[in-house]
């Protein structure tokens, strides 16, 4: 991995760097405008009015609000609330409209249980045929999201909901087969956080190998799942080699490829995240824009 692109990352979780720009009106007018792209606005009407564009493109959105690491209970609670709110207004969006939530935003350091909970009503509350995407965050965090994952999933509920596997942890492929055998929808990515090398791969061929490596898997198993990476030379192989599968990127990266994927009959889908807490995105964003 380049430096930059580390150095970036790092900066990414730094607070100081955060409360410095955003306390500075013009550093953060220019920080904003660089984020503009990857992000529908700060309210979820922002996001709705995003996905109905996409909608007419043809491309489906998976809606999420920002946010992380709440420690909080009652701030917890606030934003159960808010996706309790998401979740009853996709009813206004096309079927193909769905939620992604990172569960440190939803309780998760305040308590495994309660997060699970959170979930599973979140879920419940979804109009029928429609998914919430749980994002996978750091390493330490591993375990937590997939005991609430596969809770909400225990609890009738796998249908409605969706996990993200990192292709480059080491600890991916169990992990893999504990959803696919519970029945959770699989978004498969690379990777978004720097990890130490006895739990991660490094980023380049060999997080690529295991990226396919386990979309073969989950093909074998025939589990329901998406391909979630702008790499066209890796999705195009899998595509080659497995047939049509579903697609998934990011608001704002390699837009144009939507429309071709579009064309040739490729299923797509957009995360659109929306809200006021962007800065750390943008700059997990701004890293990976450098590529390798
Ligand atoms: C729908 C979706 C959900 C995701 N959810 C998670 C998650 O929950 N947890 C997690 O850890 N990671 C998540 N990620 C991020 C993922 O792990 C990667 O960090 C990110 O997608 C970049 O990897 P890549 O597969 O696109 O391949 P790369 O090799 O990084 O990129 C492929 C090409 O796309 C270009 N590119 C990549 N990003 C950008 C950008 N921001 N701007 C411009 N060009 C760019 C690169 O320059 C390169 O040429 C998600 C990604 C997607 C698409």
């Amino acid at each position: 991995m380049s430096i930059d692109r580390v150095i970036l990352f790092r900066l990414a979780t730094n607070s100081l760097l955060e409360r410095g720009v955003r306390a500075a009106p013009p550093a953060e007018r220019l920080a904003w405008r660089a984020a503009a792209r990857y992000v529908a606005g700060t309210t979820a009407e922002d996001a709705v009015r995003t996905a109905h564009q996409l909608h007419e493109r043809g491309v489906a959105s998976s809606i999420d609000q920002f946010g992380e690491l709440v420690r909080d209970a009652a701030e917890a609670e606030r934003v159960a609330e808010d996706y309790l709110r998401l979740a009853g207004e996709l009813r206004v969006l096309p079927d193909d409209a769905w939620l992604s939530v990172d569960l440190s935003h939803l309780g998760l350091d305040v308590d495994t249980g309660y997060c699970a909970d959170k979930l599973s009503a979140v879920a419940e509350k979804l109009p029928p045929g429609r998914r919430v995407q749980v994002g996978a965050e750091d390493y330490d965090r591993a375990d937590a999201v997939l005991e609430c994952v596969l809770t909400a999933a225990g609890n009738g509920l796998a249908d409605r909901i969706g996990a993200t596997v990192q292709a480059n942890l080491r600890r991916s492929e169990r992990d893999l087969d504990r959803l696919v055998d519970a029945g959770v929808h699989v978004r498969l990515v690379k990777g978004a956080y720097v990890e130490p090398a006895d739990r991660a791969l490094p980023y380049g061929e060999p997080t690529d190998i295991a990226f396919t490596r386990l979309a073969h898997r989950l093909a074998e198993a025939d589990a329901s799942f998406a391909l979630a990476t702008h790499d066209g030379v890796l999705r195009e192989a899998l595509l080659a080699a497995l047939g049509p599968r579903p697609v998934e990127q990011l608001l704002g990266v390699r837009p144009a490829t939507l429309d071709d994927l579009v064309a040739r009959g490729v299923p797509v889908r957009v995360y659109v995240p929306f809200g006021d807490d962007w800065f750390r995105y943008w700059m997990r964003r701004l890293a990976e824009s450098r590529g390798s």
